[in-house]
């Protein structure tokens, strides 16, 4: 596959749109949005709150930001849209030869608050492709999307950026072409998991996994216990906070069975749960010890670590026994 020349510069930069919102900013959308957050600041659904905040009247959170222009489950967009793909050179890349994909990271930045009434659209232009890369997971393309919101007044209200890495995965890379390989100099690499990306946030809850302890970020302003790990506390906004460690004790809350897309190195079906700890936090985690048919939603379970590659250590949950 390295051998393959690929230009995608066709696909480079651009100016798509406009790509623009069902509904303008309106109070029902905010509600629900708060509600499900649990964002209980009073600018968004109180108008004396915000008024006195400097405000003409209600505001949006600026997190939703993407939402007001998102395609909806039919995948249709409103009248007077750009009836382009923004993003077209995913399929182009697909029928390259690199069918898989994943999300990579997704910056925001706010230039102002957007009020109810107010009626928003977004550009775009594909901001960076890479060159080939070989990751753990296969080889392909990072590829940057930059998309620019505007209000009615083609005023710029924020931009975001999203990357996604387009891959083949390894284990269709090496079907494909095992002496290409061989070439490179040696055997084909067994695919390894993805890291977790260790910041100044969650650089401590990782280093309690490499030490066997589950740590659970806690707020210093008013001891409530977080996760996953932020940098500010939701209930009193203090930056302030240290860690403790967990029992390791608690129930599956939720579960998933994973069958599609079957991405090496995980065993499919995979079992993911969302766990409740007895501190009240929850965690993602894969399940142990337990078949897709026989775990339960409130099944006692506890943590254990093991060391799945070689220097990486990952929690698991395993059923506790039950007499
Ligand atoms: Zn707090």
């Amino acid at each position: 596959m390295s051998e393959k020349a690929i230009d995608l510069s066709s696909y480079l930069g651009g100016d798509h749109g406009p790509y623009k919102s069902w509904d303008a900013v309106n109070r029902p959308m905010i509600r629900h949005w708060c509600d499900v957050m649990g964002d209980n600041n009073p600018i968004y659904l109180d108008e004396q709150a915000a008024q006195e905040a400097g405000f003409p009247g209600i505001v949006a959170p600026p997190t939703m930001l993407q939402a007001w222009t998102m395609l909806g489950y039919g995948e249709r967009r409103p009248p007077g849209s750009d009836t382009r793909d923004p993003f077209a050179v995913l399929p182009a890349l697909e029928e390259m030869g690199y069918p898989a994909v994943v999300a990579v990271n997704c910056e925001q930045e706010y230039t102002r608050y957007v009020a109810e009434g107010e009626s928003l659209y977004y550009r775009s232009t594909i901001e960076a492709i890479s060159e080939q890369k070989s990751t753990a997971l296969g080889v392909g393309f990072f590829v940057t999307e930059l998309s620019t919101y505007y209000n009615q007044r083609d005023e710029v209200v924020g931009t975001m950026r999203f990357r996604v890495f387009k891959f083949a995965p390894r284990s269709v890379q090496e079907a494909e072409a095992p002496a290409a390989d061989a070439a490179a100099g040696g055997k084909p690499a067994a695919a390894l998991r993805m890291r977790p990306v260790r910041n100044q946030d969650t650089a401590f809850f990782w280093e309690g996994i490499d030490a066997g302890e589950l740590r659970i970020q806690r707020c210093r302003g008013c001891s409530t216990l977080r996760h996953p790990p932020s940098p500010a506390c939701p209930s009193c906004q203090s930056l302030d906070w240290d860690a403790v460690q967990a029992s390791g004790r608690g129930m599956v809350y939720s579960f998933v069975v994973m069958h599609n897309p079957e991405i090496p190195p995980f065993d499919y079906p995979n079992l993911i749960a969302l766990v409740e700890l007895d501190e009240g936090t929850r965690l993602v985690s894969n399940l142990v010890g337990v078949s897709r048919h026989q775990v339960k939603i409130g099944m006692p379970v506890a943590v254990e670590f093991s060391e799945i590659e070689p220097g990486f250590h990952l929690h698991q949950f395993r059923p506790l026994e039950q007499n």
